[in-house]
């Protein structure tokens, strides 16, 4: 069990202290921070209240979302493509005037990515209920509607893959489903700091400010110890890891009002 955190609007004069008086730049992961957890992530959408307040913060200060999504779907989902957004893990980054980001990492993956694709399509694709995806760095092979043979023969190509390309794929599994990634040392970690770097916001008068709730986020908290402030979104006592958030807040609405807070 993880332990509670200074709250960053209940305990503000200790967030403000982490501020320092410096200039915020503000980091967001997308699902549960900007948006809540829903159902169907197809209809996640902002709500028009949290739309204004990132507008109103992006006019303020530098404000980018970093998403495990791929990124056209955080910007559609957000219903605006005028903010910084790392899709994909951090893989795929875009900036509003400068466009596609390049980094270390990428690319050179597009035909790992394609051949396996092909190769799921090619043996499994044929069954009914199975449905392989291609994104920008990574494949996704569906089951949720498939057979229980077709479901086990998913499996065993996937650990055969694997077994195949031990140094180049990684599988992250999901509910029904096996995304196949480029085995890299990339992550939202790596991505922000790389974002702090290409946009020039590593100077002693700018702090990096981090919000996220899943493991992933994790990444960001650990590569902006003692540089900037991360904010876990939720309950920290909850989670059966301990975060290196330094704050919390509890939820999507807090962190809408934390984010108009700084805006002004
Ligand atoms: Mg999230």
């Amino acid at each position: 069990m993880g332990a509670g955190l200074p709250h960053a609007l209940r305990d503000r004069d200790a967030f403000d202290a982490a501020l320092g008086g410096r200039g915020p730049a503000v980091f967001l992961d997308y699902d549960g921070v900007l948006s809540p957890i829903v159902d169907d992530p197809d209809a996640a959408v902002m709500s028009p209240d949290m739309g204004r307040v990132l507008g109103e913060l992006a006019d303020r200060c530098p404000v980018c979302v970093v998403s495990g999504r791929d990124r056209p779907v955080v910007q559609r989902l957000m219903g605006r493509d005028d903010l910084v957004v790392a899709g994909s893990h951090g893989f795929d980054i875009w900036h509003p005037e400068r466009g596609t980001l390049e980094h270390e990492a990428a690319s050179g993956y597009e035909d790992l990515v394609a051949e396996v694709t092909a190769q799921l399509r090619a043996e499994v694709g044929r069954h009914q209920g199975v449905l392989v995806e291609p994104k920008r760095a990574s494949v996704a092979v569906h089951h949720r509607l498939a057979a229980p043979h077709a479901r086990a023969e998913v499996e065993a190509l996937v650990g055969r893959l694997l077994a195949e390309r031990p140094d180049e794929l990684k599988v992250t599994p999901g509910k029904m489903v096996y995304e196949l990634q480029p085995k890299l040392d990339w992550h939202k970690g790596a991505a922000v700091r790389h974002l702090l770097d290409v946009l020039g916001l590593s100077g002693p008068d700018t702090v990096p400010l981090y919000l996220g709730d899943d493991v992933t986020d994790e990444d960001a908290f650990r590569a902006l110890h003692g540089l900037g402030v991360g904010v876990y979104v939720g309950d920290p006592a909850a989670l059966d890891r301990e975060t290196r958030a330094d704050f919390q807040v509890d939820d999507v609405d807090q962190v809408r009002e934390l984010l108009d807070s700084l805006a002004r």
